[in-house]
């Protein structure tokens, strides 16, 4: 098969990161029979420096001529004082809207070996295995008017959370769907206590709840679902949401699993999908190599998965990066004391050589096989 893809590094620890995947996502090809078309653009702080603007037209032309998009990070304290339309943040709100990605899904395993790494006791997070589903084009960060206005000292700033039915309805359904392929249970996060979105949100979800009777939904506020990740994280499965809700509670989850820095995430439902770690562009520890790659690659599995089908090639990355951990190899932020870390490179070289080994053991066709049952 051939893989068009467009691959943005952004900022910070983005093209680190990313270069770490795209060598996964090589070896990939390579040991599957497929071909590789990468082009690579600038997008966020790197683009305001080249060309003023956080996605030039031919970025986004480039993305939108791919079959799915690879991003790193964008963002960083230089451009903090940019005006809104101006920061790095914005290039990639556009973008994502502009590839119709309302879809967001983080999901948050904890790895046996580094269960050590959450701050949570062993027995409260084992078995933890939790799809965020969070909507991605609505409530806060688009709803106009947004605007800051008056006299200094007397400013009065305003966002806008709306929803529209058809809005809840669409990622609902995707919600729904997934949690179809795991464990049939979905827990909708929202606020119905205090806010009219929430309340449209949870009327809608119910609705939607008739057409998927074999799935178990319940309903939590985002309050009591903050408190529910840390006391028992273990018994979720897929949690649908809204944006801001969604952007909040899965740092948190990565925080539960040990580190943000192994958290990838798809954002789908347009003709391209969006891939990214969940992570921002970390600029406290960029360009020192030693930022985890992990997220951006398992963020390559779930790109061979939903934009190619490609689950046997998902589920090697997937087993790779799982195995690569139980060989003890860390990087800085896995590392416990007295523990050797090793460096963004090498991290994604031993993915690599794990995704080499496996795919000629043949065991990624069993893997992929009891992954589906
Ligand atoms: P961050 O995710 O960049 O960093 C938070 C902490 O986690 C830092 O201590 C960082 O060193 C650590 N960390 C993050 N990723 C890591 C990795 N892969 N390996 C090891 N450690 C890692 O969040 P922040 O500091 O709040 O934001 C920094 C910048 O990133 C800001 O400009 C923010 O706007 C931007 N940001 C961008 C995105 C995105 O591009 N999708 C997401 C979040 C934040």
């Amino acid at each position: 098969m051939l893989l068009k893809l467009t691959i943005l590094p952004g900022d910070g620890i983005g093209p680190e990161v990313t270069e770490g995947a795209t060598r996964v996502l090589e070896t990939v090809a390579e040991s599957f029979g497929h071909q590789l078309h990468l082009t690579r653009k600038d997008i966020g702080g790197a683009a305001l420096l080249s060309s003023k603007d956080p996605l030039p037209p031919d970025t986004l032309q480039t993305c939108l001529s791919a079959q799915a998009v690879l991003l790193g990070a964008v963002g960083g304290p230089a451009f903090d004082d940019f005006p809104s339309h101006l920061r790095p943040e914005s290039g990639l709100l556009k973008l994502r809207r502009k590839l119709g990605a309302f879809a967001n899904l983080r999901p948050a395993v904890c790895y046996s070996a580094i269960a050590h790494r959450s701050p949570l006791r062993a027995d409260l997070i084992r078995g933890t295995d939790i799809l965020i589903v969070r909507e991605l084009l609505g409530g806060l960060y688009f709803g106009e008017p947004r605007l800051i206005q008056g006299a200094s000292g007397d400013r009065a700033a305003t966002n806008t959370m709306r929803y529209r039915e058809p809005e809840v309805d669409r990622i609902a359904r995707v919600a729904f769907e997934l949690a179809r392929s795991r464990r049939r249970k979905l827990t909708s996060v929202d606020k119905a206590n205090v806010l009219e979105c929430s309340r449209l949100w949870r009327e809608v979800v119910t609705e939607v709840a008739q057409d998927f009777p074999d799935i178990a939904l319940s309903h939590m506020y985002v309050d009591s679902a903050a408190m529910a990740l840390v006391m028992r994280p273990a018994d979720f499965d897929v949690l649908l949401t809204e944006n801001m809700f969604g952007d909040i509670l899965s740092d948190e989850v990565g925080g539960v699993v040990g580190s943000l820095g192994l958290l990838a995430s798809a954002s789908i439902g347009g003709p391209i999908g969006l891939y990214e770690p969940v992570h921002g562009s970390a600029p406290d520890i960029a360009g020192r190599g030693i930022a985890n790659p992990l997220g951006a690659i398992l963020s390559c599995a779930l790109l061979l998965r939903y934009s190619f089908r490609l689950e046997r090639e998902a589920a090697c990355i997937e087993w790779a990066v799982g195995r690569v951990l139980e060989s003890g190899n860390r990087t800085a932020d896995l590392a416990r004391t007295g523990e050797m870390p090793i460096g963004t490179t090498e991290m994604s070289q031993k993915v690599c050589d794990a995704v080499t080994e496996l795919a000629r053991a043949g065991s990624v066709q069993r893997a992929a096989q009891e992954q589906s049952v």
